[in-house]
């Protein structure tokens, strides 16, 4: 039996729905950055600890609640801000 933190899974998820807006067409995806946008956004929201057959019975459910997903929606954007603010990439210039 695993123990993980279900926020990633949401963060997962979410960030190619929210990179795939409009107003983030412009937001480099590359590996730095799209890993230092979900540490950054990971850093910022409770755990959410959960054994692997919770897991199983979650996604059967049907994933999470709808506040934990504006409040991870919420902690994506600032973290892309920050990340599009100053990149941690390799500028190739
Ligand atoms: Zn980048």
């Amino acid at each position: 039996m695993k123990v993980k933190n279900y926020m990633e899974e949401i963060v997962e998820a979410l960030l190619p729905h929210i990179l795939d807006e409009e107003t983030y067409k412009n937001q480099c995806t590359c590996e730095q950055c799209i890993n230092d946008i979900k540490a950054i956004t990971l850093n910022n929201l409770p755990p959410k600890y959960i054994t692997s057959e919770q897991g199983e019975v979650l996604s059967k459910v049907n994933r999470f609640n709808v506040q934990s997903e504006i409040d991870v929606k919420t902690a994506l954007i600032e973290a892309i801000e920050k990340v599009n603010n100053s990149p941690n990439h390799k500028v190739n210039k």
